[in-house]
């Protein structure tokens, strides 16, 4: 059950202005129109579209996507219970999460969340680019990882024709990461981080392939050049750092434009929801006119802190060694079940 239900004869006195259309701002203003609250929507690109994303959801509860009022939105998300963990052409380990994980593109995900956020009357605006509003009470900046120098560079498309081990497959090397999920009508989520480097002389899908060879994924590499690519489906991002953002003070930041979670995780996705799911009442009451913007806000952040830093802190930790060549031994051996509650 949504949290809130609206009622069309309590009107609300503040509006919401976010800033952002991915999964964080689309669900928040869907858990804010529930309530009855006035929201607009800036979003930079178009519906649908397809995003840097693993597509793997993993750690958000079903309670909490009721909450919020988005379940409709991954009914037919793909289970995901086994999982295997490659080095270079070697198979480390296989085994199965202690709890299933999500499947699903960004392709189809936004785009449901979009379109019902406008059923419920959010005021959308697509290829809207906002800027910061810092001391403008009830504006809200869902836009994702700040542009940064920093070394990362994300590389994602849809194949099929591969033969997997496991319903995730995660392969590691001195550059990288690398996974493979199935997400919908056989297509293939192909998803890595890697260190950029700026030097490979490679384009699109064989910059993918070219980076996963350079990690030491040979066997990997060649299947992937075999395999059928869907088309428009590649994209990249790069220039960002991980962990906290760069943030304005005084903005509310939600997602990844507040916090950006290692990827090897899983954990994103989750932590945009649950930010979401922590903010609604606050921001609900400020709406209401019950609470003051910056009284709203103070809450909200500890709040954030007490459900994100010491996840951020583990995985920051773990993160380096993925690419170091004891991460061999350690991952073969690592207990699951207390790692992936530190992470999440
Ligand atoms: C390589 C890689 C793999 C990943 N794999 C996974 C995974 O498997 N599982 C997982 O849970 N997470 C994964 N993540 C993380 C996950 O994608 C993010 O945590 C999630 O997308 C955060 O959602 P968001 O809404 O905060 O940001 P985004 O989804 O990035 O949305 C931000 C939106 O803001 C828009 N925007 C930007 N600036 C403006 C502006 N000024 N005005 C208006 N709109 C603006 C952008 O166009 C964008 O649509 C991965 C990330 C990377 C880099």
């Amino acid at each position: 059950m949504a949290r809130f239900s609206t009622d069309a004869s309590i009107q609300a006195l503040n509006e919401i202005v976010i800033s952002g259309g991915g999964l964080a701002g689309l669900s928040l203003a869907i858990g804010l129109r529930r309530a009855g609250v006035e929201v607009v929507l800036h979003e930079a690109g178009e519906y649908p579209r397809h995003r840097v994303c693993g597509e793997f959801i993993s750690g958000i509860s079903t309670e909490a996507l009721e909450r919020i009022g988005i379940m409709e939105c991954l009914k037919d998300a793909r289970q995901r219970f086994s999982f295997s963990w490659h080095r270079g052409d070697q198979a480390l380990r296989h085994g199965r999460l202690p709890r299933p994980a999500l499947a699903i593109s960004r392709y189809r995900l936004d785009d449901r969340l979009q379109s019902l956020a406008r059923d419920l009357g959010v005021d959308l605006q697509a290829s809207s680019r906002l800027r910061d509003r810092p001391h403008e009470p009830g504006f809200i900046k869902a836009s994702g990882r700040i542009p940064t120098r920093g070394p990362w560079i994300g590389l994602k498309a849809h194949v099929r024709g591969l033969k997997t081990s496991a319903e995730l497959e995660m392969h590691t090397g001195h550059n990288g990461y690398l996974g493979i999920t199935e997400v919908e009508d056989g297509w293939f989520n192909v998803c890595g981080l890697f260190r950029n480097d700026r030097g490979l002389n490679a384009r699109h899908g064989d910059l993918l392939i070219e980076h996963v060879r350079r990690n030491g994924s040979h066997a990997l590499a060649r299947s992937l050049q075999q395999a059928s690519w869907r088309e428009g489906s590649f994209c990249a991002v790069a220039g960002f750092e991980l962990g906290a953002q760069n943030r304005l003070p005084g903005v509310l930041c939600l997602g990844d434009s507040h916090a950006i979670i290692p990827p090897f995780t899983g954990n994103g996705m989750s932590m945009a929801f649950e930010a979401v799911d922590l903010a609604l009442p606050e921001l609900v009451s400020y709406a209401f006119g019950q609470v003051d913007w910056a009284v709203a806000v103070a809450s909200i952040e500890k709040s954030f802190a007490n459900a994100f830093h010491a996840r951020l802190a583990a995985s920051r930790c773990i993160h380096p060694a993925l690419f170091s060549s004891c991460s061999r031994l350690l991952f073969k051996h690592l207990p699951l079940k207390p790692v992936l509650k530190l992470i999440r």
